[in-house]
């Protein structure tokens, strides 16, 4: 199975309004076939918060699971409009992407990190790693 498709891989919200925009956009602009999803409330936030060491803990065991069992080689972490895990503006959410950027290419995985931010208008955004 896993010859057939090009993974990908995302931290995304549970939200479910955020899930197809999200598995889109990868798939259309990084040449995936499939889109691995792991999901926590606010998703952006675990990385930006100690008391939730624990999904950030899940979050790394479940990105390596796709990174080295299906070949995935893109993770995108999420943050969106109107969340209700991690309610913030969008400045808010650029912010914690940011730092979810950072600590993500901590783990030292073989496999690009973007940040997405799905907006007010259910369209996707990439966030630069640093403001220009
Ligand atoms: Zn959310």
């Amino acid at each position: 199975m896993k010859e057939q498709y090009k993974f990908g891989t995302a931290i995304n919200c549970i939200d479910g309004r955020t899930q197809q925009p999200v598995i889109d956009y990868i798939k259309q602009n990084y040449a995936v076939d499939i889109v691995d999803m792991i999901t926590f409330p606010g998703a952006n936030g675990i990385f930006s918060n100690e008391l939730r060491h624990a999904e950030t803990s899940l979050a790394k065991h479940s990105a390596s699971i796709s990174v080295e069992k299906h070949n995935s080689r893109i993770i995108a972490v999420v943050g969106h409009y109107d969340c209700a895990g991690n309610p913030g503006d969008k400045s808010y959410h650029y912010a914690q992407i940011r730092k979810a950027l950072q600590e993500i290419s901590l783990w030292k995985l073989p496999a690009r990190i973007i940040g997405l931010y799905v907006n007010d208008n259910w369209q996707v955004e990439e966030v630069e790693e640093e403001l220009p």
